[in-house]
């Protein structure tokens, strides 16, 4: 592998071409015309225009234009980093036609993980538990009514074709029902293009813990501890961190190893999530993630190793231990805390609506144990409404997690930006919330905390 092309814009752009260059590869930028000026573009050594003419997002969903500069330029393989076209199985074959390592897993793995019924069934069959509900899209109010006996109030309805933490909506009681399940149904079809909808049991609050898997082409297949990213809004995450603080040294190895186990079912490769709702007397497996996540960047920090070179060594058909010199699952230890915080351009004071203009100012934080992973994040840069509001990822790194707290609490005081909003301020009210510095954040503590709002 001599070149490699990254299939995104933004940060995690920007954050593998890095990991390129330290291996010592050429790096392809691609780019949306709205991207012009776009910092990706200019941190790559070649950088291209791709759907010209079309929608923003579109531009980037361009599987024939992306697999065009590929071959022009002599890319021999693509990085697709996370969104976009990353869990797409027709990319990962178009690829594959072209004779470009897709660096991530493989066609059928994508087509396993990218069904959600598929994963649960693949999820029960590996020993773990699901969280009860349909495996078919509801067909009937009366069948709704029928289900929500049968699992017990609260349950949850999900638009079948959601993602990326919409398409949800709780219905706590009978009398909620028919309201609640004809607006699932409205917002799906708008939001989505299909009405239909699973029903599933709404856990009460469950911490969201998910676990970083990597595994090579040579059946290894290892983990790097977990990370909590119970910090969510409307069930996006806000605030990641690694390690847990809730779970018992015996639950984590529990869930870790079921973690494993899941993937060496399906002979998983390249990097990869499993992720779960836990509960206090039980974990429950919600999807696998078959990509790098936003989040990757705090089990970096508590391991020391470099997920996206991995990923790029496991596609070149390196072996995790003999060739990539990890250290084996016995012997991998983490330390310390590390936090992340998702800094975007969002208005906590206008319902977190996206804000755009140009950054007047912007002074970014620096010194000991601190991380920043920008996109388009300079003065004189305009946020644009296009893609979407993420900022800069701010990460820290610290003995314990109180630590971590503080010196995220001073990093985020250090930022000074100007002429966008951010959710900086929001941020900081939720560091300083005890609910959360005592590592006790459930899914919906955000939403059901009203002090963070004033
Ligand atoms: P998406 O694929 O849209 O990200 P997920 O199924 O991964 O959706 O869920 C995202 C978040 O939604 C979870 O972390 C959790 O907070 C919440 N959630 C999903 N399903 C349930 C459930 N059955 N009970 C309670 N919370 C849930």
């Amino acid at each position: 592998m001599e070149k490699v092309l990254i299939a995104n814009r933004g940060e995690i752009a920007i954050r593998i071409i890095r990991a390129c260059h330290e291996l010592k590869l050429k790096t392809v930028a691609v780019y949306a015309k709205e991207d012009e000026y776009g910092v990706h573009r200019f941190k790559a050594d070649e950088a291209y225009l791709i759907g010209a003419g079309k929608k923003p997002i579109e531009a980037y969903l361009d599987i024939a234009d992306i697999i065009r500069v590929a071959k022009m330029t002599g890319a021999d393989a693509i990085h697709p980093g996370y969104g976009f076209l990353a869990e797409n199985e027709e990319f990962a074959q178009s690829c594959q036609e072209a004779g470009i390592t897709f660096i991530g897993p493989t066609v059928s793995q994508l087509r396993i993980f990218g069904d959600k019924v598929t994963a649960k069934q693949i999820a029960t069959k590996s020993g773990l538990h699901t969280i009860p509900g349909t495996t078919d899209p509801v067909t009937s109010l009366n069948e709704v009514a029928e289900l929500a006996r049968k699992f017990g109030y609260p349950i949850m309805l999900k638009a079948a074709l959601g993602g990326g933490g919409r398409g949800m909506r709780i219905v706590h009681n009978e009398k909620e029902l028919e309201t609640n399940y004809n607006r699932a149904k409205s917002e799906a079809k708008q939001a989505f293009g299909s009405d239909e909808l699973y029903v599933e049991k709404y856990l009460d609050h469950p911490k969201h813990i998910e676990v970083q898997i990597l595994a090579d082409q040579h059946g290894h297949v290892m983990h790097l501890f977990e990370r909590d990213c119970s910090v969510q809004r409307r069930h996006q995450k806000v605030i990641e961190f690694a390690p847990s603080l809730t779970l018992s040294e015996q639950r984590r190895q529990e869930i870790c190893n079921a973690a494993v186990e899941l993937m060496k079912s399906v002979d998983y490769q390249n990097a990869g999530t499993v992720e779960f709702l836990v509960t206090d007397s039980d974990f429950y497996f919600i999807e696998v993630n078959p990509r790098v996540q936003v989040e990757h960047t705090v089990t970096e920090m508590i391991t020391d190793i470099d997920i996206v070179q991995t990923q790029i060594k496991i596609a070149a058909g390196q072996d995790l231990f003999s060739e990539i010199g990890l250290p084996r699952q016995e012997e991998l230890t983490m330390h310390g805390s590390a936090i992340q915080c998702r800094i975007t351009t969002e208005d906590p004071e206008n319902n977190f609506l996206p804000d755009t203009g140009k950054i007047e100012t912007y002074r970014s934080p620096g010194g000991f144990g601190v991380r920043l992973d920008g996109g388009n994040a300079y003065a004189g840069a305009t946020v644009t409404p296009f893609f979407d509001s993420l900022l800069v990822k701010a990460c820290v790194q610290a003995r314990t997690f109180k630590d971590a707290v503080k010196k995220m609490t001073r990093v985020l005081n250090e930022f000074q930006i100007r002429g966008v909003k951010t959710n900086i301020g929001f941020m900081l009210k939720v560091l300083a919330h005890p609910i959360f510095y005592t590592g006790q954040a459930h899914t919906t503590f955000i939403d059901d905390t009203k002090e963070l709002f004033i």
